[in-house]
């Protein structure tokens, strides 16, 4: 009877999860977490560890998988053809992205099947949209990856970290070839997207490109990126369009963040840790998008396993039931009881760790940042795109860019 039911939640796609009033649960961000574990280099940012460290990525999928994550993404941010060869980050010659991305199907849907997870295929914004290439160009790019996403039969797809709407189109138009589920998250504020659509128009313009599931990913803290999701909802509701909303943002508050996201933080991305929010407040977090409406409730950068646990565990009334991971963390801090320390047992409540307000430690520290604000975006030279290495000439214009512009 148990295999019987287990069979049936397999067969089910994301819509049908979605339609039976299930709240999905995302993952968190690969790049961040695998960059910390060593796995990632910062600045390409790119998943080349699906072909050079498998086991890292299928270790990372099973912790997200044991934490509650119903949804698994292929790691494949970053993953098209012309990011791989992008300033001197020469992994299309030396691995190819077709191969990288088959890589990270493989291992995503290896782990799922261990579980009832889906698996979804993902895109994001590349440069040659930055370097301003023509829609043609830049659907071919997508396309690459669509076309591994269909040999390798993911159960739906995602075009995710997109600052731009009209890119993010393109990227639903191509995804839509697929005949599956598309979902679109935008990186975007309060504010609209970099080219000035409000974030309203932005989630009218991705439902009547095709996608059946619009949001924010990224760039935001869960605050931040929740009334994002409220315009987008509000914009959806005033053109009597219907959708389902998706939210992953940022493991990280952000309240002093301009348009451009925490990309802008002086902290970016070496820094940040300070700015980390508790499970607590990951517990606040989905509490306030369920309440929203939302019901594909994930995490970006920052997000670690702990943090989706968190999440399945406040909704785990709704969904029915707790995830794995859980049997190794009671109820809010209740596991404290078995502390030796007296007074670590009397922090074994609720009341407890809801009113906690956490010290960061560093008495000279601010509690807020100024944000760079360069203001640089599509169209701008220093978006371009080079397959080159960043030259010490170039390298040393930035830094000469950095003293004016910080006033240094
Ligand atoms: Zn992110």
């Amino acid at each position: 009877m148990f295999l019987w039911l287990r069979h049936e939640i397999l067969l089910q796609g994301l819509l049908e999860r979605l339609a039976s009033g299930e709240v999905i649960i995302g993952d968190g961000g690969f790049v961040f977490a695998l960059e910390k574990r060593g796995y990632v280099k910062a600045g390409p940012w790119t998943p080349e560890a699906t072909v050079e460290y498998p086991e890292a990525v299928r270790q990372l999928h099973r912790e997200f998988l044991r934490a509650g994550s119903t949804v698994l993404q292929t790691f494949t941010f970053y993953a098209s053809d012309d990011k791989l060869q992008n300033r001197g980050n020469y992994v299309e010659q030396k691995i190819s992205g077709q191969k990288v991305n088959e890589a990270a199907c493989d291992i995503a849907r290896e782990v799922a099947n261990e579980g009832d997870a889906l698996v979804a295929g993902g895109v994001s914004q590349t440069p040659s949209y930055l370097s301003c290439k023509s829609e043609t160009d830049v659907k071919a790019i997508f396309r690459k990856q669509l076309d591994v996403f269909i040999k390798k039969n993911v159960d739906f797809m995602l075009a995710e970290y997109f600052e731009h709407v009209e890119e993010a189109e393109w990227a639903v138009h191509v995804l839509k070839e697929s005949g599956k589920p598309v979902g679109a998250t935008l990186c975007i504020g309060p504010e609209g997207d970099l080219a000035g659509v409000s974030a309203g128009d932005c989630a009218v313009r991705l439902v009547k490109a095709g996608a059946e599931l619009v949001g924010v990913n990224c760039h935001f803290d869960p605050t931040t990126c929740l009334k994002t999701i409220k315009l987008m909802k509000e914009g959806l509701e005033a053109a009597h369009l219907k959708a389902y909303l998706i939210a992953q943002p940022l493991a990280y508050h952000t309240p002093d963040c301009n348009k451009q996201g925490f990309i802008d933080l002086p902290e970016f991305p070496f820094a940040l840790e300070p700015r980390i929010l508790t499970r607590w407040e990951m517990h606040k977090y989905a509490r306030a998008a369920y309440d929203l409406g939302i019901r594909y409730i994930g995490g970006c950068c920052g997000f670690e396993p702990y943090h989706i646990r968190a999440i399945a565990e406040e909704l785990a009334a709704e969904r029915g039931f707790l995830p794995v991971a859980s049997e190794k963390h009671d109820a809010w801090g209740s596991g404290l009881a078995m502390h030796t320390k007296p007074w670590v047992r009397a922090r074994a409540q609720q009341a407890y760790w809801e009113k906690l307000v956490p010290a960061s430690g560093r008495p000279y520290s601010a509690s807020l940042s100024k944000p760079d604000s360069w203001g640089v975006t599509r169209g701008d030279k220093d978006l371009i795109q080079q397959k080159e290495i960043t030259t010490e000439n170039q390298l040393k214009e930035m830094f000469e860019k950095q003293k004016i512009v910080s006033g240094m």
